[in-house]
């Protein structure tokens, strides 16, 4: 926390441990991994304070407790930061090979998504995805970034039927690399804002139907993100930079808002 009693920009210093649910004085089970961590790893005693957050309780100060050898708790004991409320950003992708996919998961989660959306497309390779290994990969990058938050994590779906089922009023920014010499800051200063998505392809990019549909959407602004042609893993955090910072809670003029 800031001085001033605030968490909006805070250091994240100490342990901080994604656990639910949390409630003042209810001692919460640490599962084997994380009572390793805090209590081997940081050799953290009994008695020691770790925050623990999740997206409905908010962030707490915990008391960790030894139960038995290896049965460790921990007791919010003060409330110290309501959820925050994700900027209203989806960030689609089409999966990639396992520890690229582990990266974007966590790059995307850092960016600020409120949600991470698979797609398939017809160059990707991955038909299948594990959605819990995204969703703990999303939850390690909210421990280490100060997240009082989680994006939400979505079952994988075709980009055709995302876009036929696309929802009112939601620009989808397309990352095409065939716009190249576009300026991305120009075409995102033409968004209206309001609720947005991003969308990278694969190692292997669009097909050509699939661009000439995106393109044919009055809902997509498709963007440049320069003139190198980037790995989708770098693409998605700049992607997100740039729509974070031209549209979304990069820019001061956003409202940060809590529940
Ligand atoms: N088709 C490319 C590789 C695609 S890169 C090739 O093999 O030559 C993966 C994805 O990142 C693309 O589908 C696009 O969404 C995004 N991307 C990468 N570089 C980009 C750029 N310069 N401009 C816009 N999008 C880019």
């Amino acid at each position: 926390m800031s001085q001033d009693g605030s968490t909006a920009g805070a250091v994240v210093q100490g342990p901080r441990l994604y656990l639910r649910p949390l409630a003042q004085g209810a001692a919460a089970p640490l599962e084997a991994k994380q009572a390793h961590y805090l209590s081997v790893v940081l050799r953290l005693a009994p008695g020691a304070g770790v925050r623990v957050f999740n997206e409905t309780d908010g962030e707490w100060l915990a008391r960790l407790d030894k139960v038995r050898r290896n049965d460790w708790t921990l007791t919010p004991e003060r409330k110290i930061a309501a959820p925050q409320r994700l900027p209203d950003l989806w960030y689609l992708f089409a999966p990639l090979k396992h520890d690229r996919l582990d990266y974007l998961a966590q790059k995307a989660t850092e960016m600020g998504a409120a949600r991470l959306m698979p797609v398939l497309t017809g160059h990707t390779h991955r038909q299948r995805l594990n959605l819990d290994r995204l969703r703990a990969n999303a939850i390690e990058a909210a421990e280490q970034c100060g997240l009082v938050s989680l994006p939400e994590v979505v079952e994988t779906a075709a980009l055709g039927d995302v876009l036929s089922r696309w929802p009112l009023g939601r620009t989808l920014i397309f990352c095409d690399e065939d716009r190249a010499g576009g300026d991305p800051l120009r075409d995102l200063a033409a968004v209206r804002r309001g609720p947005l998505a991003v969308l990278v392809g694969p190692e292997g990019g669009f097909t050509l139907d699939e661009r000439a549909r995106l393109r044919a959407l009055a809902h997509v602004c498709p963007i440049s993100l320069g003139p190198r042609i980037l790995r989708a893993d770098t693409a998605a955090v700049a992607a997100l930079a740039l729509v974070q910072a031209a549209l979304g809670d990069w820019r001061t003029d956003t409202p940060q808002v809590t529940d």
